[in-house]
C-alpha cells in the first residue's frame, strides 16, 4: 500500500488520532494441530490438561479482573465474573469432558464446543451477540495454556502513539489498553454497539470499526489516521488532512457552565454507561451526568446487584460531581437490550412489549424496590431533596450535601399512570426506609420521553414532575416505526423528521408553564450542529458522550436565544426532512 488510501467503516468514537500502526494477532499463534486417530488420544490425560487449562485461564481471568477493578471500577470488572462464570458452566464443561471421552483431544474439545456457543450467540440480537466477544476471549485463555501459545503483545504496554488493527478486539483486550498510549483502533470487523466499541468510546479514544478485510493489507509501522467523526482509516495521510483532521480534536475544555450569548442558561452534561466512564465526563467539562445508564450495572454478570453495589455505584457518581446534578434512569431493559438471568418474557416484537418502566412495576417489582432503595439512600448521600413527601412544588434540592444533586428518571413511559404509580413505589420505599431508620431523601424525579404517547402527554406528565428527557434514540424509531437495529429502514429513524422534531417541540410546549425543566438525553444532543436549533426547541438541558461535550458547550455560547427559536419556527413547519436539511444548511 503507498500514498494515501483511505478505508471506510463504522465511525465509533467521533475523535481522530494519528500514529504507528501495530497489528494484534491474539489467535495467530492458536492453530490447531491436526485431529489424531480417536483410538490414540487417552481421555485421562486430555481431562487432565483441561483442568489444567482451566485453572490457568482462571488465574488469569483474575488477574485482568483486579487490574479492571482498580483502573475502572466495580462494574468493568465484573465482565471478568462473567469470563469466570464461562469456565464453569455445566453445559460447557460436561460437552467438553463427553468429547474427550469419545477420544477428542481437550484443544479440539474446546474449540468445537466454544464455537458452537459463538455461534448461538452472534445469531442473537443486540447485546447478546456481544457474549460472543466474551466467549472468544475465554476460548482463546483456554487453547493458549492447552497449546503453551506465548501471551499476546501485552496491550497495557504498548508504545505511545499507537494506532492499533485487529481483526475485532475483545472486552479484555479493550480494557487494557491505555488511553494516553494509543492514538487509536481500526478493526476489520464489529459494530458500534459492540462491547469493545463502547469501552473505547468510554475511554475517548478514536476507533473505526468494521473497516473490512482491506484492513488487513495496512501494514506495520504505516503512518494511520483514524477518524472516527467521518469513519475513515486514512494510510500516509498528507499534511492537510493530519491537520483538518487533528484540528477538531482541539476544541477547549470548559469547566463552567455555559449559556447563550444572550445570557441563557443552557446545561451541557454526560451520558454515562459505567463507572469507567465517570472520569472522562468530568475531564472534559460535563456539567454532570444527564444521563446515567443503570442498567450497565445489570449487564455482564449473572446475577442482579446488590443494593450497596447500586447504592455505591451512584455515591461514586455524586462524589465525582459534588456541584452538579446526576440524573440516574431506573432500570431500562426489554428490547434489544436482553439480560439472561431477568428472564425477560419471549415476545414477538420486544420493542413493543415488555420494557423499561412496564417490567419495573409488574415483573421486575421486586427489583424494582431495590433499584429505588439504594437510590433513595444516595440521594441522602447527595442531599436532594428531605424525605417529606413528593409531588409538584414542595420538593427543592437545594439542601446541604457532599455529592451532587441526585436526580431519577424512569424509562419508556406512556401513561400517566405509570408515573402516578411510580411515584407511589417511591413513597413506600421512603416510607420503609423511615421505618427502619436508614437515612434516606427523595431525588428530583422526572421521566424519559422516548414515546408519542410521553410526548403528547408531555403536560400532564411535567405537572407530576422535576423534569423530563428526551430520548431521541427511541423516540425517532417509535415516531417513524422504523427499528433503530435495522439498516434497511435507518433513512427514517431520523431524528431530523419533522414529525420527530415536532414530537419534541411538543415536549417543551407541554412543559411549559409548569417548574419542570427539559432536558435530551438521546444521541441527537450531541451534535453541535444542531446545539442552536435544540435550544431555540427550548431544551434546558443536553447530555450526551463525553465527548463532545467541549464542542457543544463552545456552541451554546455562540447562540442568540432569540435567532434559535425563529431557526426552530422554521424548522417546525417543514414537512420533509430534505426542507429541514436545507434550513439547517445541512448536507444530504
Ligand atoms: C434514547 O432512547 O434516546 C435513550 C437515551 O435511551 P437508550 O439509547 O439507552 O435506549
Ligand atoms: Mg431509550
Amino acid at each position: 500500500m503507498t500514498g494515501s488510501t483511505t478505508l471506510t467503516g463504522i465511525g465509533s468514537t467521533p475523535r481522530t488520532g494519528v500514529g504507528t500502526a501495530r497489528w494484534y494477532r491474539p489467535g495467530a499463534d492458536l492453530t490447531l494441530p491436526d485431529r489424531p486417530d480417536p483410538s490414540t488420544v487417552a481421555p485421562e490425560v486430555e481431562r487432565e490438561r483441561f483442568e489444567a487449562a482451566r485453572e490457568e485461564a482462571r488465574e488469569a481471568i483474575r488477574l485482568a479482573r483486579d487490574r479492571a477493578e482498580v483502573r475502572d471500577g466495580d462494574e468493568e470488572a465484573a465482565v471478568f465474573d462473567a469470563h469466570e462464570a464461562f469456565l464453569d458452566d455445566p453445559g460447557i464443561v460436561d460437552d467438553v469432558e463427553s468429547a474427550i471421552d469419545d477420544g477428542t483431544p481437550a484443544e479440539h474439545a474446546v474449540h468445537d464446543r466454544f464455537e458452537a456457543a459463538i455461534e448461538q450467540f452472534e445469531g442473537m440480537d443486540g447485546r447478546m451477540a456481544e457474549r460472543a466477544d466474551d466467549l472468544r476471549d475465554v476460548r482463546d485463555r483456554l487453547l493458549r495454556a492447552l497449546l503453551d501459545a506465548p501471551t499476546p503483545t501485552d496491550l497495557s504496554t504498548l508504545p505511545a502513539g499507537t494506532v492499533l488493527l485487529a481483526e475485532r478486539l475483545t472486552p479484555s483486550d479493550t480494557a487494557e489498553l491505555d488511553p494516553a498510549a494509543v492514538a487509536g483502533i481500526a478493526t476489520v470487523g464489529g459494530g458500534r454497539t459492540s462491547h469493545a466499541a463502547i469501552i473505547a468510546r468510554s475511554l475517548s479514544i478514536p476507533a473505526v470499526v468494521g473497516v473490512g478485510d482491506a484492513l488487513g493489507e495496512v501494514p506495520d509501522g504505516a503512518e494511520v489516521l483514524v477518524d472516527g467523526e467521518a469513519g475513515e482509516v486514512v494510510v500516509g495521510p498528507d499534511e492537510d488532512r493530519r491537520a483538518a483532521a487533528l484540528g477538531g480534536n482541539d476544541v477547549p475544555v470548559v469547566t463552567e457552565s455555559v449559556s447563550t450569548a444572550d445570557g441563557l442558561a443552557i446545561e451541557v452534561a454526560a451520558n454515562v454507561g459505567s463507572g469507567a466512564e465517570v472520569s472522562p465526563a468530568v475531564d472534559r467539562g460535563a456539567d454532570g451526568i444527564g444521563l446515567f445508564r443503570s442498567e450497565f450495572l445489570f449487564l455482564d454478570r449473572e446475577s442482579p446487584p446488590s443494593e450497596e453495589e447500586q447504592y455505591e455505584a451512584v455515591v461514586a457518581a455524586l462524589e465525582a460531581f459534588p456541584d452538579d446534578r446526576v440524573v440516574v434512569r431506573t432500570l431500562d431493559v426489554g428490547g434489544d437490550k436482553r439480560v439472561p438471568y431477568l428472564d425477560l418474557p419471549e415476545e414477538p416484537n420486544p420493542f413493543l412489549g415488555r420494557r423499561g418502566i412496564r417490567l419495573s412495576l409488574e415483573e421486575h417489582a421486586d427489583l424494582f424496590e431495590t433499584h429505588l432503595r439504594a437510590l433513595l439512600r444516595a440521594a441522602a448521600h447527595a442531599g436532594g431533596s428531605d424525605a417529606g413527601g413528593i409531588g409538584g412544588d414542595d420538593r427543592d434540592g437545594d439542601s446541604d450535601r457532599d455529592g451532587g444533586d441526585l436526580a431519577v428518571m424512569f424509562p419508556m413511559v406512556s401513561r400517566v399512570e405509570e408515573v402516578d404509580a411510580a411515584l407511589d413505589r417511591v413513597e413506600s420505599v421512603a416510607a420503609d426506609l423511615a421505618a427502619e431508620g436508614t437515612e434516606h431523601a427523595i431525588p428530583d424525579l422526572g421521566a424519559m420521553v422516548e414515546t408519542p404517547a410521553a410526548s403528547f402527554l408531555a403536560d400532564a406528565l411535567a405537572a407530576r414532575l422535576d423534569f423530563l428527557s428526551v430520548g431521541t434514540n427511541d423516540l425517532a424509531g417509535y415516531v417513524m416505526a422504523a427499528d433503530r437495529e435495522n439498516d434497511a429502514v435507518a433513512d427514517y429513524h431520523d431524528p431530523l423528521h419533522p414529525a420527530v422534531l415536532r414530537a419534541i417541540g411538543r415536549t417543551t410546549t407541554g412543559a411549559e408553564g409548569t417548574d419542570a425543566w427539559v432536558g435530551m438525553c438521546g444521541e441527537m444532543a450531541g451534535d453541535p450542529e444542531l446545539t442552536e436549533l435544540l435550544v431555540g426547541l427550548g431544551l434546558d438541558e443536553l447530555s450526551m458522550s463525553a465527548v463532545t461535550v467541549p464542542a457543544v458547550k463552545e456552541r451554546v455560547r455562540a447562540v442568540d436565544s432569540a435567532e434559535a427559536s425563529e431557526l426552530a419556527d422554521e424548522v417546525l413547519a417543514c414537512e420533509t426532512r430534505v426542507e429541514v436539511r436545507d434550513v439547517l444548511g445541512l448536507d444530504g
